[in-house]
């Protein structure tokens, strides 16, 4: 075995230090190597552009135990970033194959894939693990690990957040030259919930710009996509993976672009406006994850006090970063202590279901299957587990929760994320 004598100095050098920028209660001691070592249990969502980056650089940080989940597998159009893969791994699966490498070059570190969608995973699985990193590229992704996240934070009966409940997560995004990094403590700083407004819509062009006054070579593409295509086409569905579509919407697109005195269309910028593909870059994902990386051994190990909580990234002019406490949305379904219900302790989780329907809580958005679970169990439940839940519906409320000021979770396609409620038992 190599000798590795030496290898943690740099980071012995900010934990086993005393300093004047440590965080509350840090403690210097040469034992956090150990702890990060063999103690602690990372997450990494993700194994792409960002996934790699934060893989090596938790590795490299000291982080001994790490799990991966992601269900791509590599293709050839990865390998000028996601540097943990080779042309020979193309068609693999990035999970396993980034474990791998990554246990190749650092030694002691295991990092263990899962091969997989993060819902084919239970709740369980997440509870292990004292971090979760993302590094994903869809927004359903992160509010679904930030529902996972948020549903083990408990409350106190004054709606104080249970601070020994809370799972951390941090979250990393890259688009283009712009990124961000963003730590969340459910029921400390805003989960995703709280801050949607952070991922506008994707707004299209005017289609009367499109049509009247093209100014970009992206005008004259999406103006020949939709609206020349249908035209000439007659019923025939434009399909972004066939290429003889995508050549006639080029070949037009340029036509167009002539027209009009404008320069820049090719069959590359084509498929990307076309497909809303933004570039990925390399250094982009590297800054971002170098940042959620400092921001976890920050966290677990206070050497330092964290990001408060939002840094935003941008690297079109020049290097622009901005940290921003955004707050938290004391209203949040998601990350909330729940809203009230009465109801008698007496009446059946059918008749709780009814009643929950009514509720003014709901703000007049309607409740079509819903679904629900207490802590770990679940209680009614659409889908395989319909039948075996289905008793449940006759029996009282009072004998499937704990008591008073349960937390009963509802899922249902009428809301956006899961809702809180707290029960409140009254006489009847
Ligand atoms: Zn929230």
């Amino acid at each position: 075995m190599e000798d590795l004598d030496g290898r943690w100095r740099d980071l012995n050098r900010l934990l086993a230090r005393p300093g004047n920028i440590v965080g509350p209660g840090f403690e210097p001691q040469d034992e956090w190597i150990e702890f990060l070592q063999h103690q602690v249990r990372v997450l990494c969502v993700g194994a792409g552009g960002l996934g790699c980056e934060l893989l090596k650089d938790l590795a490299l940080s000291g982080f001994g135990n790490i799990d991966v989940i992601d269900l791509d597998t590599i293709d050839v159009s990865n390998l000028n970033r996601q540097f943990l893969f080779r042309m020979k791994d193309v068609g693999k699966s990035k999970a396993k194959v980034a474990a791998e490498r990554v246990m190749e070059r650092v030694q002691g570190v295991t990092v263990t894939p899962h091969f997989c969608r993060i819902e084919e995973k239970d709740r369980d699985f997440y509870e292990e693990f004292h971090l979760i990193l993302l590094g994903l590229d869809s927004l359903e992704a992160r509010r679904y690990m930030n529902q996972i996240a948020c549903s083990f934070l408990e409350f106190d009966e004054d709606g104080k957040p249970d601070l020994s409940t809370i799972k951390p997560m941090i979250d990393g995004g890259t688009e283009g030259l712009k990124g961000h990094a963003r730590v969340i403590l459910p029921g400390i700083t805003p989960c995703f919930d709280c801050t949607l407004w952070l991922f506008p819509p994707q707004t299209k062009f005017p289609l009367c710009t499109l049509a009247e006054t093209p100014r970009s070579p992206a005008h004259c593409i999406e103006y020949v996509h939709l609206i020349q295509w249908p035209q000439e086409k007659g019923g025939e569905e434009f399909d972004s993976d066939d290429d003889t579509h995508m050549q006639w919407v080029y070949q037009q697109a340029l036509k167009r672009a002539q027209q009009y005195g404008i320069q820049g269309v090719t069959l590359q910028l084509t498929q990307g406006v076309v497909k809303n593909i933004i570039p990925a870059i390399a250094s982009t994902n590297a800054v971002v994850a170098a940042a959620c990386t400092l921001e976890a051994l920050k966290l677990v190990t206070l050497c330092s006090t964290g990001m408060n909580n939002y840094m935003m990234y941008v690297g079109t002019d020049g290097i622009y970063t901005h940290t921003a406490q955004y707050e938290r949305d004391t209203q949040c379904l998601v990350c909330g202590a729940g809203v009230p219900m009465q109801v008698s302790p007496t009446a059946t989780l059918q008749e709780v279901i009814d009643t929950l329907k009514e509720s003014p809580a709901l703000g007049g958005r309607h409740l079509r299957r819903p679904s629900i679970s207490s802590g770990s169990s679940n209680l009614y439940m659409h889908g395989p587990l319909e039948e075996s839940t289905r008793p449940n519906l006759r029996k009282t409320i009072s004998s499937l929760v704990d008591g008073d000021g349960s937390i009963l979770q509802v899922n249902d396609p009428g809301l956006a994320g899961p809702m809180r409620v707290s029960l409140q038992f009254r006489q009847s």
